[in-house]
């Protein structure tokens, strides 16, 4: 294993940490009986919680192989005596691929996705909505703001796109 993956690995430790975190998670690095290395990390809090991972096997040799998986919220790999460093990077390549979210980002995407479905206020009417003068959309009766309200129960803020 190189010095690159585990100074790495520390630092991605040390953004979880929050004075809260580190007490009911983190991550676990044991041997196996096979032999081999197996490799635990906590998901839950981070921003890989609940982001979709599709499982990595790799078979060279006894010696030489690995198995990366997440079920529930824990990442999971075990692999051969030689690639441990080798399933940290694996790690390290799903945790760049991921956007930086914030608390509430899977919401607001889905909001953005709706929003660009409704498509634009090209209705003949009015919004039906009270005190507004906006049109309605093609097959509302409301503008798109209070169509979204209605259907999501909580008022768009997103970019208006
Ligand atoms: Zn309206």
């Amino acid at each position: 294993m190189n010095d690159e993956i585990l100074k790495w690995i520390q630092e991605w430790y040390l953004k979880q940490t929050n004075g809260d975190w580190e007490h009911q998670f983190g991550l676990k690095i044991t041997t196996l009986d096979n032999p081999g290395w197996s490799v635990n990390i906590d998901l839950e809090g981070t921003k890989l919680e609940d982001v979709k991972f599709d499982p990595i096997k790799i078979e060279n040799s006894d010696l030489d192989w690995l198995v990366c998986e997440v079920e529930n919220n824990k990442f999971d790999g075990h692999c051969g005596p030689q690639n441990l460093g080798h399933v940290l990077k694996m790690f390290r390549d799903w945790v760049e691929k991921e956007p930086e979210q914030v608390p509430g980002f899977q919401d607001r995407k889905e909001d953005k996705v709706l929003w660009k479905q409704l498509g634009d206020e090209s209705g003949t009417e009015t919004c039906k909505h009270s005190n507004c003068s906006k049109f309605a959309l093609k097959r509302s009766s409301m503008c798109k703001r209070h169509h979204f309200e209605m259907v999501m129960g909580h008022p768009y803020s997103g970019p208006e796109i």
